[in-house]
């Protein structure tokens, strides 16, 4: 029998129904810009706390951020290192060598130009190196290192999420650095295991440490890149521009200090890129105007900061801590904002469309 028309046109707008339903599949991020960073910066601080190079509480983060990348479909992978560093045991009378074995993280999304954009966070904690450290709640395993660094890595978690099912021009080489704390080791691993032409083909990495507890965000371009050429200046200016669009107080280093060139911040593992002659940018949260004018002083000292900043301080790097002494909503403010500003320029940087 001949089916009637309007049957068969219901029944093939029935099937079209279902087959879009089988396609359709939930907006990942119907939750809004930073949540997912702010998640994660908590997670890693509260359940990976003492995340010192070479130790099983590093190994134990580093798998967690593997997976955790694997969940946002990248194929990850954990990048050994040998992480020597010296320190001074409880009780001896000199320095030791410590040998270790830290970890980098690495995800890529992969680009057609054959260029490449690194965005990098250290997820590693600072280690006591003597006794007195240790004494004073410096470094250790109770240090949760919630500004330095699992808010950086909660940031480079939301952007390489957010990147996940894009088709950028560029290739986005998302990074956890292990060993910071102790020389840079996971940045200097990752340049000197680079060729010099894949060295070439690296048009900028974004470096991402301490976001929180400063009193004001910055980026700063790379000291050596900027001074070899004033051209490297190019991409922070461009992040200060993107940042006033977006109605964001963001600055740079005003050089206050001459030992800190204007516009220019360091310490991190975007130094080993620097130094290295790959153009960088680093956004951090501190104070250039407080201290010794070098970006060590984070915010006024006050009863809850007693020096002023929480770097690496058990009791004062901690959420209970930050979440009763920072203004505002800090916490869920900072990586929102440090996220909406990354991804508009990764937008414009290596092309990719939103
Ligand atoms: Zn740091």
């Amino acid at each position: 029998m001949k089916p009637n028309l309007p049957l068969a046109i219901q029944r093939w707008c029935a099937g079209i129904l279902v087959l879009a339903c089988l396609l359709w599949t939930p907006p990942i991020f119907a939750e809004p810009i930073g949540a997912l960073a702010e998640r994660e910066m908590r997670t890693l601080a509260v359940e990976f706390p003492g995340r010192m190079a070479g130790t099983d509480q590093e190994r134990s983060a580093a798998a967690h951020l593997a997976a955790r990348l694997t969940e946002f479909g990248y194929q990850p992978e954990l990048e050994p290192f040998p992480a020597r560093y010296s320190f001074h045991p409880m009780g001896a009378s000199q320095a030791r060598e410590h040998e270790a074995v830290s970890r980098n993280v690495v995800a890529e999304r992969p680009g057609r130009s054959g260029r490449i954009i690194i965005v990098g966070a250290h997820y590693d904690t600072a280690v006591a190196r003597s006794p007195a450290q240790a004494a004073a709640g410096i470094g250790g395993p109770e240090l949760q290192g919630v500004d330095d660094n699992a808010s950086g890595v909660g940031v480079v978690l939301e952007l390489a999420a957010r990147v996940a099912k894009k088709s950028p021009e560029h290739t986005i080489r998302f990074i956890a650095f292990g060993a910071e704390e102790t020389g840079l080791l996971g940045a200097r691993h990752t340049v000197s295991a680079m060729s010099a032409e894949e060295r070439e083909r690296v048009l900028l990495m974004i470096n991402i440490d301490s976001i929180l507890t400063g009193d004001r965000l910055y980026v700063h371009a790379g000291p050596a890149t900027y001074a070899a050429d004033a051209g490297h200046g190019g991409a922070r200016d461009r992040v200060l521009a993107l940042a006033a669009d977006l109605g964001m107080v963001v600055a740079t280093n005003p050089g206050l200090n001459p030992d800190y060139p204007a516009g220019t911040g360091c310490c991190s593992d975007h130094m080993a890129f620097d130094e290295a002659g790959i153009p960088v940018i680093s956004m951090e949260a501190t104070n250039w105007r407080l201290g010794d004018l070098d970006g060590y002083q984070q915010t006024e000292v006050s009863e809850a900061f007693p020096a002023g900043d929480t770097w690496h301080q058990a009791k004062l790097d901690r959420i209970e801590h930050l979440e009763a002494h920072l203004p505002g909503e800090r916490l869920s403010e900072r990586p929102a904002e440090v996220v909406r500003l990354l991804l508009a320029f990764l937008g414009e940087i290596a092309g990719v469309a939103h």
